[in-house]
C-alpha cells in the first residue's frame, strides 16, 4: 500500500484497523512500514482517499480467505495465521488432537464413537473457495466403528458474541445501541434482556460487521475474544469495562457479586434469618423488590406485618416493581427510605427496627423507630449475621460470554457435495458438531447455527480476518457411512495418523 501524503489528513482511521499494526500517523502524515499484505483494510477506511494499493508483486498470494494477502518474506498475512516461509505460504500453528484441549472442553464433546472428534479444527487452516474439501478430513476407529472427522477454520461473518455481565446495577434500557471510542464513536452491538441477575448484550452479528463500523467493532471484538478489557458504552446509560472472565465495571463500580436471586427469591430464601434480623426488612431490586413481613415467607412464619407500605407498582403481595435507575438495587431509589411510601405511625413503637438491603448486600442501611422516624444507627447482631449469610450466598461478578454463529452457510462445502445432507445429518445426530472441541448449543430449525463458551475454546485459537470475520475451529464428526451417505468428500480421507505425522512436521 502507498499513501498519497497531499491528500493525507492524518485522521488515523487507517492505524486503527491496520491488522499488522505496520501504520503509523506522525505529524499528521501516514507512514507505511514493512511487511503490507496488501489487504486494503486501511483503504476502506480512509475518508481522503489518500491510500493506494501497491501493483501485484512477485510476492506470493495466500487464497485461504477472499482477502488474498500477498505475504512477503518472513511475514505474516492479515489473520496471523498464515506465514511466509521460504516463499511458501503456510499455516504458522499446528493441528491440535482432541486430547490436547480435552481438560478445557472437559467432557462437554459427548458420548458414543462420534461424541469427540479425532482431531480438532485448531490450526488446521481454511480451504477457500470453500466447495474444496476441508483440509484435514480423517478417518479412525472408535468403539469398532468407522468414523471421520472433517475440521476447518471457518470464516464466520455471521458471528458475534452474547456476553452475560453479573451485576443488578442498571446499565440502561433493552434495546439501546453499544459503543466503543476508536477515533470516533462506533456502533458495536445492543443491550438486550436482563437474565436474573445479569445483562446481556449482544456484540456484533451481521448487520454490525457489515457496517461502516464493522472492521472497528471486529477488532474491538477479536481483543475481547482474547482476554483483553474493553471499554463500553450504552447509549443514554453507562460506561462498562469488560475483561472475559473477571468481574465487570460499571459506572466505576468494580461489580463484586452477582445475587442470590430477586428481591422476592431474597425473601423466599433467606426469610429465617430476615425474621430475626429486625422488625421489618426491604430488600431493594431492580426486577422486584420485598417488603418481609407482606411476603408470603413472612406471613408462613407469622412475622407481624409491619405499619410500612412500599412505593411502586404492587404485584402480589409482599412483591413490587421499582422504576429502574442508578440507585440501589439497579431501582431509581438513592435515599433507601425513600422506598418507604406510606407509614401508619400509629403503630409504630419505639426501637421498632427496619433493615433496608440490596440484594447482594453490597448496600444496606439499618433503622430505629425513635418518636416520629426511623433513625439509622449500627444494626442489630441478627442483621450482621443476615448480611453477612447473604454476601456469602452470592457468586463472584464475572463477564461471560458465548460465541454466536451459524456453520450452515458456505463452511458445510468443505464436508460434503450436498450441503442440506449435512445440516440434516447434524439436527438428526448422526453427526456431532464440535468448535475446537467443546460442544456447542445448536439451535433448532434450518442451519447450523450455534452458541458455544468462548471460555472452552483454546486461547488463541479465534482469529479474525478483515473481510470481516471471526475464525473458528470447527469439527463434523460421524461415521464413515455417514460421511458417504451426505456426500462427503471420500476422495480426500485420510488416515488420522498421517494427518498427525503431518501436524509433527508443521511448526
Ligand atoms: S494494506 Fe493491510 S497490511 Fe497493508 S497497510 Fe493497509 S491495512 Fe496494513
Ligand atoms: S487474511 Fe489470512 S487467510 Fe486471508 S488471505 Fe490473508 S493470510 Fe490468507
Amino acid at each position: 500500500m502507498k499513501a498519497n501524503l497531499d491528500k493525507c489528513k492524518g485522521c488515523g482511521l487507517c492505524e486503527e484497523v491496520c491488522p499488522l499494526g505496520i501504520i503509523t500517523v506522525e505529524g499528521r502524515k501516514v507512514q507505511i512500514g514493512t511487511g503490507c499484505v496488501e489487504c486494503k483494510t486501511c483503504l476502506k477506511v480512509c475518508p481522503e482517499g489518500a491510500l493506494v494499493p501497491e501493483a501485484p508483486t512477485d510476492q506470493p498470494m495466500c487464497t485461504s480467505c477472499p482477502i488474498m494477502c500477498r505475504i512477503p518474506e518472513g511475514a505474516h498475512g492479515a489473520c496471523m495465521r498464515y506465514f511466509n516461509e521460504n516463499g511458501q505460504i503456510v499455516r504458522h500453528g499446528r493441528v491440535h488432537t482432541y486430547e490436547e484441549v480435552m481438560d478445557l472442553v472437559g467432557e462437554g464433546a459427548g458420548a458414543g464413537p462420534i461424541g469427540r472428534p479425532l482431531i480438532t479444527g485448531i490450526g488446521s487452516g481454511t480451504t477457500y473457495p470453500d466447495f474444496r474439501p476441508s483440509p484435514f478430513i480423517v478417518s479412525g476407529v472408535k468403539d469398532g466403528v468407522d468414523i471421520v472427522t472433517v475440521v476447518t477454520e471457518a470464516p464466520l461473518s455471521y458471528s458475534g458474541v452474547k456476553l452475560k455481565v453479573d451485576t443488578d446495577l442498571h446499565v440502561g434500557e433493552e434495546g439501546k445501541k453499544i459503543y466503543v471510542r476508536r477515533k470516533g464513536k462506533r456502533h458495536i452491538g445492543h443491550l438486550c434482556t436482563e437474565e436474573y441477575g445479569s445483562k446481556i448484550l449482544s456484540l456484533g452479528g451481521v448487520n454490525i460487521l457489515t457496517s461502516k463500523d464493522g472492521l472497528f467493532a471486529a477488532k474491538v471484538l477479536h481483543e475481547f475474544l482474547q482476554g483483553k478489557k474493553i471499554k463500553v458504552e450504552i447509549e443514554d446509560g453507562t460506561k462498562m469495562e469488560l475483561a472475559l472472565g473477571k468481574e465487570p465495571e460499571i459506572g466505576g463500580i468494580i461489580e463484586e457479586r452477582m445475587r442470590v436471586g430477586c428481591g422476592s427469591a431474597t425473601t423466599g430464601l433467606f426469610a429465617p434469618y430476615m425474621f430475626e434480623a429486625a422488625d421489618e426488612v426491604i430488600v431493594l431490586d431492580g426486577h422486584i423488590t420485598g417488603l418481609f413481613s407482606e411476603h408470603p415467607s413472612g406471613r408462613y412464619l407469622e412475622k407481624p406485618r409491619s405499619p410500612i407500605g412500599l412505593t411502586g407498582q404492587k404485584s402480589t403481595e409482599g412483591r413490587y416493581f421499582l422504576n429502574k435507575g442508578s440507585g440501589w438495587g439497579g431501582t431509581d431509589i438513592v435515599n433507601p427510605l425513600d422506598v418507604v411510601k406510606e407509614i401508619d405511625t400509629g403503630k409504630c413503637f419505639e426501637g421498632m427496627t427496619l433493615l433496608i438491603t440490596e440484594t447482594t448486600g453490597r448496600k444496606s442501611a439499618f433503622y430505629r423507630w425513635k418518636k416520629d422516624r426511623f433513625i439509622e444507627g449500627p444494626p442489630s447482631p441478627e442483621a450482621v449475621t443476615f448480611l453477612e449469610v447473604l454476601k456469602e450466598s452470592c457468586e463472584l461478578s464475572r463477564v461471560s460470554a458465548v460465541f454466536a454463529a451459524g456453520v450452515g452457510g458456505s463452511a458445510r462445502a468443505g464436508v460434503t457435495k450436498n450441503p442440506i445432507k449435512l445440516t440434516r445429518a447434524v439436527h438428526e445426530g448422526k453427526v456431532n458438531v464440535t468448535v475446537g472441541g467443546a460442544r456447542p448449543f445448536i439451535f433448532p430449525g434450518g442451519g447450523i447455527n450455534f452458541l458455544v463458551d468462548v471460555e472452552k475454546i483454546k486461547h488463541g485459537s479465534i482469529y479474525l480476518s478483515p473481510t470481516p470475520s471471526f475464525i473458528i475451529p470447527v469439527e463434523y464428526t460421524m461415521t464413515l457411512e455417514t460421511f458417504k451417505e451426505i456426500g462427503g468428500h471420500v476422495e480426500a480421507v485420510q488416515p488420522v495418523k498421517e494427518a498427525l505425522k503431518k501436524k509433527d512436521k508443521d511448526r
